[in-house]
């Protein structure tokens, strides 16, 4: 049903922001209107970009399975995010092997750029991400540690459950999100402490 009316959603609201961006181009330079467009067009995006998260999270996953390369994967997430404003004071690092891992390619990097935001907005000034490729045998690791607070023992236990969040605009479906997607690649998600405070995010991916 979620994925239903997501669905009916955002065909209006697409027509609906176009319509405001015409009546906005109609504006005279300097009109005192054109905020106010601004602004209604920024809450449409908001609202499209969580209909996007809950058709992700309401429809089963199902996997279209290739030989993904981990660091083509890294290098994909982090151009996709280099205009988010969340990274404008985070240094990121990429480190480790290249291993292949069975998995969608486009799934993938919604796993991680989920991560990575989170990251991002764990951290405040000089946030640190350092993402480790650790290769194995029959699976291989993806780790990311942040310098940011780390998480709470009360909040450790809700981490994974849909809706819970504790940003002010945050959705809470990342994380559960997250973990469906890589269930569906036969991997998983683990949430630590990280070893010098912040936290460790390690996700483990079967090898192709
Ligand atoms: P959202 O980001 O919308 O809040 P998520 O499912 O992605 O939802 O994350 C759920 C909660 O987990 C966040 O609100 C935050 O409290 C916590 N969290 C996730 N990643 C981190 C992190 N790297 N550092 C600190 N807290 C985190
Ligand atoms: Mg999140």
């Amino acid at each position: 049903m979620a994925a239903v009316i997501a669905h009916e959603i955002k065909n209006p609201l697409t027509a609906v922001r176009g319509a405001i961006q015409v009546i906005g181009g109609r504006l005279s330079a300097g009109s005192r209107d054109a905020p106010v467009v601004k602004e209604i067009v920024a809450r449409l995006d908001a609202l499209n970009d969580l209909i996007k998260e809950l058709l992700l999270f309401a429809r089963t996953p199902q996997p279209r399975f290739g030989s993904v390369s981990l660091e083509g994967l890294m290098q994909m997430t982090l151009d996709l995010l280099a205009k988010d404003p969340a990274f404008a004071s985070v240094h990121l690092s990429v480190s480790g092997d290249a291993p292949l891992v069975k998995g969608d390619a486009e799934l993938l990097k919604i796993v991680f750029q989920n991560l990575f935001i989170n990251a991002a907005q764990a951290t405040q000034e000089h946030g640190e991400i350092r993402v480790m490729i650790v290769p194995g045998t029959t699976t291989h690791e993806v780790r990311v540690v942040d310098n940011g607070p780390g998480i709470p023992a009360d909040v450790r236990e809700k981490l994974f459950r849909p809706f819970f969040t504790t940003k002010a605009r945050g959705t809470g479906l990342g994380l559960s999100t997250a973990r469906r997607l890589l269930e569906a690649h036969g991997g998983s998600i683990a949430v630590e402490p990280g070893e010098h405070g912040g936290t460790a995010v390690t996700v483990t991916l079967p090898a192709s």
